[in-house]
């Protein structure tokens, strides 16, 4: 599934590749995927987008409100430190872009690393349903 730092690549390959391009045909909902969600009828897309020029793409993120100041800006520092270091590389290693290519960014935890040995510690990394979607992190050095 795309996240923020896919979203980020895929957005700045769409910018430097089809900025100012003219939509010749659209093909939505071709092949089944739990994934795709879709603002009003995919059907309906071409009939809306034919002949319109693309102006940009602009992917956004999520916020965080329950922590201490401190404990925010840990976090926030730290998760703009991986992003960056993620969309720098193209990605996670795990998902492909725009042109099918996976990202360069070697993830830590990830669905690749279930009951394998965290990189920090050797205990096995772990998966847990968490808000619709999965988890994976080392119980060790990533308590809660
Ligand atoms: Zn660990």
């Amino acid at each position: 599934m795309i996240e923020l730092p896919e979203a980020y690549v895929l957005a700045q390959q769409i910018n430097e590749t089809l900025a100012g391009k003219k939509i010749m045909n659209v093909t939505a909902a071709h092949t089944p995927h739990k994934f795709a969600w879709y603002h009003g009828d995919p059907q309906k897309y071409h009939g809306l987008l034919n002949s319109k020029t693309i102006d940009k793409a602009v992917s956004y993120g999520g916020l965080i409100n329950t922590l201490t100041e401190t404990e925010k800006k840990v976090l926030f520092d730290s998760i703009i430190g991986t992003l960056t270091e993620m969309a720098s590389k193209g990605g996670r290693d795990t998902e492909r872009d725009l042109f099918g290519c996976f990202g360069g960014y070697k993830i830590k935890a990830g669905r690749n690393t279930v009951d394998k040995p965290s990189q920090k510690c050797g205990s096995n990394i772990i998966k847990e349903a968490y808000m619709g979607g999965s988890i994976y992190y080392c119980p060790e050095c990533q308590k809660k």
